[in-house]
């Protein structure tokens, strides 16, 4: 293995196991859905990872279902979540298995525990073996079954197997320790007696493994090496262990845990989502508003964006819940230079431009993307004597400051040239029926009043060959942060947003769009990101999903922060203008000590404890700016307040931020670890290798070897295209897995770019 820097502690402890393995071994993880859901985004996290180290240490991942329990599992899941791992981008390479096909291996292992006398039937009734397993407090007492002979326990486990008992009627537990102050050991039940069909192996069983003895088994009958879960799993692993360890020679597989995927607005959990579909608040799992992956493809979400964002948020271990404006922001970078500019107007506003003539028309080679773009392609609009406009981009009565069409106004009509509203036409019931402009033949690119200024610009079709079309404009589900946390006999659905959908009928588009196929991706320019999810056929028009508006317009809404009553239902009423913000007197101090922004300074002083936390850190050393933006933006939250380790050791991260020592995208990963555990920034940083490459000489390499691998990038850099630049610093990010320092990286990128090697 090359040496890599780790981008977490999970990658870390790969990668020390990695280079001790025997020549004949490899890493081998797997990703272990059960199906009885479709898969959400926490899911994707897992899969990253997973499928991620295997490929990055050469090793492989399996995909294993894992099906013991016959109530809830069906086919219908099996073949989506095969579809969703696909889609992301990962392959299992024909290791597929169901942890239904270890059945008689499961039941063999049960009874090799039964003959070492670990394990016993206990013929309790439910009720009874939980009363007998005790408290936190208290310690469990030995049912009277505890001490059966080995003999007496095989052949009352064969008979459960043959069906002679009714369910609940005997279990198979572990004999482990009744006293242990972990309650998971005390006895744990193994084997229950359930009389139902299985999906797999319909009535051939009816006892069926717990999940906490088939999981770790199922590991190590398949050769794992590592078993990665979620934090919840960590009180399992001395049961995992215990059963590895007595069942199994080495290599035995190994649990670790790392923080499960909470995103704010979106609720993560397979029976929540299934009671969504079931009460009929969305159209199917893959209605494009679930945080589903079918829901995430048929919204348009472009796979990439979702792998970008699970290593953006990356792997830590302690819970937090992610803003979702991380999410979106992976989504609009990733779709920018993917989807194709085009025009749509979504409420379309009839121009008729009495200047030209009826049949006259203007052809115009306008290009698919902005210069910034390395991408090439152009379409040609027709400019005609009749346009239509967005009804939002006309306003009879404007207010001062409006930039767009107004009667005597001027805007310009993009790729095209400036028209002058010169009359409205209205309808008898008072509403614009359409109106007349006077078309500048003059500004049209090319010609001489081509740079004429005017303020406002905005997008058009022509009113003959625009196609029309459906379009579906989705929002979040949820217009709460938190959906989960409710008042006592509310549930989630309370938070659910009313506007998540709205469907626009009778938009227009450009005729280039017209010969959209499901799945195509555009940019509607000023208005979002559109995919095609219904291409049009002869008895209806095409119809389009907004996967994303261009900016984030939620932030602004939803300003000022909590101090508002809980649940209001639609934030979208709590619109106040955004570049009013009356500062304290304390924000003021705050901006002018640590020349913060006015927003920041305004979050801070929303309360004490921030403004507190700050002080300590400043005191303790840490630069101002930076540790009040980590306040807000970067240490968890619980109940409103930021949870951070001790002032001393948060301003030392903070220091090794500032001087560049770490990144911050390590940072934040050594900050969730410190939070975890207690553990100082310093001991992380030397145990994982995390420190920052500020080192010239290693970057050199790196950077030659990926302007060799982009021939092309490079010389269209050098013909003018610089916003290359972020690319390659992009590149050499992934490639350091964010550790590389990014002035480093300049300072050796840009003259070589520039064709300066010395
Ligand atoms: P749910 O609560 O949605 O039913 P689950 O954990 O029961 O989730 P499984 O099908 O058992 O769902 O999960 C398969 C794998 O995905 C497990 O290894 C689990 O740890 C992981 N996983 C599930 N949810 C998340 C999440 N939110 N973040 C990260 N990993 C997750
Ligand atoms: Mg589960």
């Amino acid at each position: 293995m090359e040496s890599k820097r780790a981008n977490n502690f999970i990658e870390a402890i790969v990668a020390r196991d990695a280079a001790t393995l025997p020549a004949d071994r490899t890493i081998v993880t797997r990703f272990p859905p059960e199906p009885n859901g479709y898969l959400h985004i926490g899911h994707a996290k897992s899969i990253v990872l997973n499928f991620g180290l295997a490929r990055d240490f050469g090793g492989r991942c399996h995909l294993r279902f894992d099906d013991t329990n016959p109530e809830t599992e069906d086919m219908e899941y099996v073949a989506s979540i095969e579809e969703d791992v696909r889609w992301l981008g990962y392959d299992w390479n024909g290791h597929q298995y169901h942890a239904s096909d270890y059945f008689e291996e499961l039941y063999t292992l049960a009874q090799k525990l039964i003959r070492k006398g670990l394990a016993y039937v206990d013929s309790q009734t439910g009720a009874e073996i939980s009363a007998n397993r005790g408290t936190v407090t208290t310690p469990g007492t030995p049912g009277p079954f505890r001490d059966r002979s080995v003999d007496e326990n095989i052949d009352l486990f064969a008979r459960m197997r043959a069906g002679e008992f009714t369910d609940g009627s005997h279990v198979l537990r572990a004999k482990i320790d009744l006293a242990s102050p972990n309650m998971l050991l005390r006895d744990p039940v193994l084997y229950r007696i359930r009389h139902a069909s299985h999906y797999r192996t319909g009535s051939t069983w009816c006892i069926y493994p717990l999940y906490d003895f088939a999981h770790p088994l199922s590991d190590a009958i398949e050769g794992i090496s590592h078993s990665i879960c979620t934090l919840e799993f960590d009180v399992h692993r001395p049961l995992y262990d215990w059963l590895v360890s007595n069942l199994f020679d080495e290599p035995r597989p190994h649990q670790h845990e790392f923080a499960r995927l909470n995103v704010d607005y979106m609720i993560m959990s397979k029976r929540k989502l299934l009671a969504l579909v079931k009460s009929g608040h969305v159209d199917g799992w893959d209605d494009p508003r679930m945080p589903t992956l079918s829901g995430m493809r048929r919204r348009g979400i472009p796979p990439e964006a979702i792998r970008r964002f699970c290593e953006m948020v990356g792997v830590a271990k302690a819970d937090n819940r992610v803003e979702i404006a991380q999410l979106e922001f992976a989504i609009r970078d990733t779709l920018n230079t993917m989807a194709p500019r085009v025009m749509g107007v979504l409420e379309p506003l009839r121009v008729v431009l009495t200047n030209m003539p009826t049949d006259h028309r203007v052809d115009i080679e306008a290009s698919l993307w902005p210069h910034d773009i390395d991408e090439e392609g152009s379409r040609t609009l027709s400019f005609t004597r009749e346009i239509y406009i967005d009804r939002e981009d006309f306003l009879e009565d404007p207010p001062a400051g409006y930039h767009r069409l107004k009667p005597g106004g001027e805007v310009r009509l993009r790729h095209a040239c400036i028209i002058a509203c010169t009359a409205v036409h209205h309808r008898e019931d008072g509403t614009i029926d359409y109106i007349e402009a006077t078309a500048d033949m003059d500004s049209f690119s090319g010609s001489e009043g081509a740079n004429r200024k005017v303020k406002g610009t905005i997008q058009w079709v022509p009113v003959a060959e625009s196609l029309p079309v459906d379009v579906y404009l989705y929002d979040r589900l949820f217009s709460q942060a938190n959906p989960e946390d409710q008042p006592e006999g509310m549930t989630f659905e309370e938070a659910l947003n009313p506007d998540s959908l709205r469907i626009v009928r009778g938009a227009r588009v450009e005729p280039y769009v017209g010969g959209a196929r499901a799945g195509d991706r555009y940019q509607f320019e000023r208005t979002g990101y559109f995919v095609c999810d219904q291409p049009a056929t002869e008895d209806r028009p095409a119809t389009f999903n907004r996967i994303i508006t261009l900016r984030d317009t939620w932030s602004t809404k939803q300003a000022p922060k909590p101090s508002a009553p809980k649940r209001t239902k639609s934030p979208k009423t709590t619109t106040r203008p955004s570049n009013v913000l009356v500062l304290s007197e304390r924000a003021q101090a705050l901006k002018g000590t640590h020349a913060l922004s006015d927003e920041l300074a305004a979050q801070l002083d929303e309360r004490d404890a921030f403004v507190q936390l700050l002080d300590q850190l400043v005191e303790a050393g840490a630069p101002g700016a930076l540790a009040a933006s980590w306040i807000i933006q970067e240490l968890p939250r619980r109940e409103g307040e930021a949870v951070a380790p001790p002032a001393r050791h948060l301003a030392d991260l903070l220091k090794r931020v500032e001087d560049r020592s770490i990144t911050p995208h390590v940072a934040r990963t050594v900050l969730a670890e410190m939070i975890q555990t207690g553990a100082e920034a310093a001991s992380i940083i030397a145990r994982d290798g995390l420190g920052s490459i500020q080192d010239t000489e290693a970057l050199v390499p790196m950077v030659d070897q990926l302007l060799a691998a982009f021939p092309d990038k490079v010389a269209a850099f050098r013909a003018g295209k610089t916003g290359l630049q972020g690319f390659f610093v992009g590149q050499i990010m992934r490639q350091t897995g964010g550790s590389a320092d990014p002035e480093t990286v300049l300072a050796v990128l840009t003259p070589r770019l520039h064709g300066d090697n010395s």
